[in-house]
């Protein structure tokens, strides 16, 4: 039913800045090389994502807003991803039930691009219209039939959250080009390109990016125990880790966290990692850190919450405890 539609569709989409993480993900997952983002009043009034990537077949574009409908299942493989990334093909589905949601889409094979608007899940018009290859996502009125759940909003408050996302999911992303703007508005908040230090400086300013220490990945000529102790946590491949100089000193800590190319918080890390920083530092301790983790899909919960946010996983106290020491490990060289 509607409501439970809604309900459902109100536990994903808590603000703009989830449907806009959402759209990021599945222009990553369409292998775009640029993303554009536009919002107005903090992504609230309007919300829009367009990428590069691969575009949608027109004859997908009917059932793109229905309930767990994804293109990203097809092999038995990806039903071990499935069960870890779990709400497989709700998140559309779940913006359409509470906004109102225009596609418009073009294969490299097709002549022209697909234009389709949809309301509460389906698909209420579709026609041919000029266009790029890639896919344009444009999410108006959030909230616009839940009056209390809009009232809860603050655009201020959406706004630093939406570009939050961009930043993060930009930063991370380091072979897309992004670009974040507010409509009405002509000159560009950001465009993040080239290398994470680049676009932390864009983002955070170059006291953060010069402070910055590459935490050593030796994958490459890592011995056999430096693998084994990864496969025995459960980690697929080396963290890849960029932390602040303990001398570099703010008034807040920022932890930017990617488990397999997701965003997600997880409070033991950001924890353990504080601690670590406070053993250098006579006083509180404010770190950057940026930390993308690949943890084996069956290790994976990121169940605990339908924004997926918060994740939990096998071994953590040992992938903790990793972590902290290869921060200490860094930290203790830059000391000397
Ligand atoms: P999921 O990403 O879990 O499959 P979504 O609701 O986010 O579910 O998206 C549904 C489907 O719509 C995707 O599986 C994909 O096929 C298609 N899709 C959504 N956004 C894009 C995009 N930007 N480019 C290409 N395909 C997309
Ligand atoms: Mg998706």
């Amino acid at each position: 039913s509607t409501t439970i539609n809604q309900i459902a569709a109100g536990e994903i989409v808590v603000g703009p800045q989830n449907a806009l993480k959402e759209l990021i993900e599945n222009a990553i997952d369409a292998a775009a090389t640029r993303i554009d983002v536009i919002t107005k009043d903090g992504g609230v009034k309007l919300l829009q994502v367009t990428d590069n990537g691969s575009g949608i077949a027109p004859d997908d574009l009917k059932l793109l807003c229905r309930r767990w409908c994804t293109s990203k299942i097809d092999t038995h493989d990806d039903l071990r991803t499935l069960t870890s990334f779990g709400f497989r093909g709700e998140a559309l589905a779940s913006i359409s039930h509470v906004s109102h949601v225009t596609v418009i889409t073009k294969l490299r094979s097709e002549p022209a691009a697909s234009r389709a608007k949809y309301e509460l899940g389906e698909i209420s018009e579709q026609a041919l219209q000029a266009g790029n290859t890639g896919t344009q996502i444009t999410v108006q009125d959030l909230f616009f039939n839940t009056p209390q759940r809009l009232r809860a909003l603050n655009k201020a408050d959406c706004h630093t959250k939406c570009v939050d996302v961009v930043s993060r999911y930009g930063i991370h992303n380091d072979s897309v080009e992004f670009s974040f703007r507010r409509q009405n508005d002509s000159s560009m908040l950001f465009t993040l390109k080239g290398s994470k230090r680049d676009r932390i400086r864009v983002v955070y300013g170059s006291r953060v990016s010069g402070s910055l220490v590459e935490v050593e990945d030796d994958t490459d000529n890592a011995d056999e125990s430096v693998i084994s102790t990864l496969s025995n946590i459960g980690l697929s491949r080396a963290p890849e880790l960029l932390i602040s100089n303990p001398n570099y000193s703010n008034t807040k800590s920022t932890f930017i966290i990617f488990i397999n190319n997701r965003l997600v918080s997880c409070e033991p890390i950001r924890k353990a990692l504080v601690a670590v920083y406070s053993r250098y530092l006579p006083t509180k301790a404010f770190p950057f850190v940026y930390l993308s983790l690949f943890i084996d899909p069956e290790n994976l919960d990121v169940n605990v919450h339908p924004t997926k946010q918060e994740v939990r996983f096998l071994h953590q106290a040992e992938i903790v405890d990793f972590l902290s020491n290869l921060v200490d490990d860094t930290l203790s060289k830059i000391d000397e």
